[in-house]
């Protein structure tokens, strides 16, 4: 099946058309500032060609319409795209799985956007859009929550006040679902159907874990919003939560302040000094940078941390997978974090730890007691497939 992969933010459109038989992905790219001066799309082919387009992008009508224009310019015939599949951020408690859209559950994405207003009204409007220019075409909605949304309630619940979290919808709701069931899908049937008790690490600028036992998330370390659990890119993760009223009360913070604080200036890039983006931070701790160094102490500290977290979720784990642009890409991380795993039987055989390439692989040595791999994540494909499953 041919099918179109939207993710939408508030100022950009990301795009993928692939095929869910061949895996092939035909063109892929990404519309920039649209809205703001100086937008442009990003648009790249399967032959490696590449190209960059000064338009103007008003609102995401004119995005949709442009990447139409682009895919038929580049020879592909749109008339063949048998489904589109949205990216949604939070599904809330509607999108337990993926779901066909429909007026009812185009209004459910509405509804929750409370819970992420920065990313579902955008990702609501661009659905309605492809509903109204392509009447023929069916689409479908894949959460990032959905994953989620069945674990225990002793993981999900909040020790709040029930009337207060009832009222306001307040759980843990996590992120990087699809991803981390492509993970669990993956590498099951990489080994074989051998895992049972996996830990998902996706570590990109955004970083979450999962703790996945037999295909069901059990427990995972974003929470309401992506904000909770590691230290990412620009982001905190889990402090404590009394830290938001004293940065108020005592600092004179505005609420929105504090909100642009936690979520855009904390992190690897507020420990470092340097920089969100963890190549720079490598750099400056090989030369001598003590704050370079910290950024990364303090990384493989709270990751390994929260990883046996999700172990304890599951009473132990038997495989351990990285993934995103830090685990798929960044050996020394990798062995970071595992290290701090040795007293748990982890050991990370440091030649295959260094090989570089597309496909899943092993890292670990023989004897650890837990399997450790690399598994390159796949977000698009995870949707096409659901696409493909509810319209195909
Ligand atoms: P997101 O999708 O959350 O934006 P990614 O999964 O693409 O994030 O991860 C991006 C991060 O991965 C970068 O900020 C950088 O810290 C890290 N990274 C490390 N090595 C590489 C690499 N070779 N290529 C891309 N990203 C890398």
């Amino acid at each position: 099946m041919i099918v179109l992969v939207i993710n939408a933010g508030s100022s950009s459109l990301k795009y993928q058309l692939l095929d869910t038989t061949t895996k092939k992905v035909y063109a892929k790219g990404n519309c920039e500032r649209i809205g703001i001066d100086g937008s442009f799309i990003g648009h790249e082919e399967n032959d490696g060609s590449k190209q960059k387009l000064e338009v103007a992008l008003p609102d995401h009508k004119t995005a949709i319409k442009h990447v139409f224009d682009i895919l038929a310019e580049a020879g592909f015939d749109t008339d063949k795209i048998e489904g589109i599949g949205h990216r949604v951020v939070q599904g809330g408690w509607y999108f337990p799985e993926s779901k066909v859209v429909t007026d009812e559950t185009l209004g459910w994405v509405r509804e929750v956007a409370p819970l992420a207003p920065l990313h579902n009204y955008a990702e609501a409007d661009v659905i309605e859009i492809c509903r109204e220019m392509f009447p023929s075409i069916g689409n479908v909605i894949v959460a990032d929550t959905s994953f989620h949304y069945n674990m225990p309630e002793k993981a999900w619940r909040y020790a709040l006040p029930r009337d207060v979290v009832d009222k306001l919808h307040i759980r843990k709701y996590g992120a990087h679902g699809t991803s981390h069931r492509y993970i669990w899908k993956t590498t099951s049937e990489f080994l074989n159907g051998d895992v049972h008790k996996l830990v998902s690490c996706h570590l990109g600028s955004g970083a979450s874990l999962s703790a996945i036992e037999d295909g069901h998330d059990m427990d995972t370390t974003m929470g309401l919003t992506p904000l909770d659990g590691l230290i990412m890119g620009t982001r905190c993760g889990t402090i404590d939560p009394a830290t938001v009223c004293y940065l108020q009360r005592v600092g004179g913070y505005s609420v929105d302040e504090v909100d642009t604080m936690m979520n855009k200036q904390s992190g690897l890039l507020a420990v470092s000094g340097v920089s969100s983006d963890s190549r720079d931070i490598e750099a400056g701790a090989h030369n001598g940078d003590a704050n370079c160094q910290m950024a990364l102490d303090m990384f493989y500290y709270r990751t390994s941390q929260l990883i046996a977290e999700m172990a304890q979720s599951m009473h132990g784990f038997d495989t351990m997978v990285f993934t995103a642009g830090i685990g798929e890409n960044s050996a020394e991380m990798r062995l970071g974090v595992a290290k701090e795993l040795e007293w748990l039987g982890v050991k990370i055989d440091e030649k295959a730890n260094e090989v570089r390439s597309d496909e899943p692989r092993v890292i670990s040595t023989d004897d650890s007691k837990v399997k450790v791999l690399v598994v390159p994540t796949n977000e698009e494909l995870m949707i096409a497939l659901d696409v493909e499953a509810l319209l195909g």
